[in-house]
């Protein structure tokens, strides 16, 4: 059989792969997982992250044979109900406990008291990307290859589920014992069989279509790609200021530079990615993720090597150490009566 052919039969069996993944997916989204733990059944390490609407905070299971590690991400309800968050924090609860990717973090435990939402994740020991690529300055494109082939894998994933993901960004991206990438924070994340409209993400990381307060859909993740796939590369994202709003009328420019080192193949891909005009952006076209995939900028990258981790990772972290910033520590107040029990009676 010629690679033509090779490549065909692996596009059929993908499509099929991911038929059967959007199965389980829809099952698992209609029967939520129930209230697993309680904070009791949990010793309290230290905080490794904080976010916008609570921590995350190390913790080890007390009765676990294993001891095992879980990463409990503790959301504040009073501050969800003051940032308006409560479908984003319900939807969060809902996608994450029904995914099942390589490339994105496991939620095990859910549970709630009267003033906290948690969410149980297995840790993920390597730390963040956004601090080891500051350490290092910028990736080789062979490492950001490596890397942005994980984000199309787990991109494709979602969108066949018809999520989008909303905000992929260095900090979110962790990294496994084995040197591959698990995605985090699914905040912002929302099934969409059509558009939505709501404004939400990081700034430097918008799609202009997003801050345009045009509908948007899956685009959105691919245009971050882009601005992740620069940012690797070149050590800094591609539209920055200290503004917000300045960053904002660089993204709708439509206008980005880039730097001398960047290869014509990266350049390439690049502005397929960061392109503004929604019927010409790669991802978001008739044959969907299958433009990034076949650019010639991935043109060695075996992706099902990749998907089966049987591609050697260009960086193992070493996880005798801790790889998580220190942060100053709050006790939990739990309430004594649950002020909200209506709003996130769901979760
Ligand atoms: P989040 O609020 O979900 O964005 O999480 C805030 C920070 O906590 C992340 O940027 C990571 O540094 C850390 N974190 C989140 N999830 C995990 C995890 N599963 N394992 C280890 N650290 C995590």
């Amino acid at each position: 059989m010629g690679p033509a052919n090779s490549v065909k039969r692996s596009q059929t069996e993908i499509q099929s792969f991911l038929e059967k993944e959007k199965e389980k997916f829809v099952a698992k989204l209609d029967s939520p997982l129930r209230q697993n733990a309680s904070l009791s059944d949990f010793e309290l390490v230290r905080t490794i992250g904080t976010g916008s609407f609570g921590r995350v905070i190390l913790v080890k299971h007390r009765t676990d044979s294993e001891n095992e590690r879980i990463a409990l991400k503790v959301l504040e309800k009073q501050v969800i109900i003051k940032m308006k968050q409560i479908d984003h924090t319900l939807a969060e609860k809902k996608i994450l406990q029904a995914l099942s990717s390589p490339f994105i973090v496991k939620l095990l435990y859910t549970f709630k008291d009267n003033s906290y939402l948690y969410l149980g994740l297995e840790f993920v020991p390597g730390g963040e990307l956004f601090a080891h690529l500051r350490a290092l300055g910028r990736y080789s494109e062979d490492m950001a290859r490596f890397y942005s082939a994980q984000i199309v894998l787990a991109f494709e994933y979602l969108h066949h589920l018809s999520v989008i993901y909303r905000d992929l960004k260095p900090e979110n991206l962790l990294f496994g014992s084995d040197g591959y990438l698990k995605i985090t924070d699914f905040g912002f994340a929302k099934r969409v069989k059509d558009r939505t409209y709501t404004l939400c993400g990081t700034p430097e990381y918008l799609a202009p279509e997003i801050i345009l307060s045009r509908g948007y859909n899956k685009g959105v993740d691919y245009w971050a790609l882009g601005v992740l796939l620069y940012e690797m590369t070149a050590g800094y994202p591609p539209f920055f200021a200290d503004q917000p709003i300045q960053i904002y009328e660089k993204i709708v420019s439509g206008r980005v530079r880039f730097p001398a080192q960047f290869t014509v193949d990266l350049k390439d891909l690049l502005k397929n990615l960061l392109q503004v005009d929604l019927t010409r952006r790669y991802g978001n076209l008739k044959s969907g993720v299958k433009d990034i995939k076949e650019h010639r900028w991935y043109k060695d990258v075996d992706f099902i090597a990749v998907y089966e981790k049987s591609v050697e990772a260009p960086f193992i972290p070493k996880t005798d150490k801790d790889n998580y910033d220190i942060y100053d520590e709050q006790p939990l107040q739990v309430g004594t009566v649950d002020r909200y029990p209506k709003e996130f009676m769901e979760f």
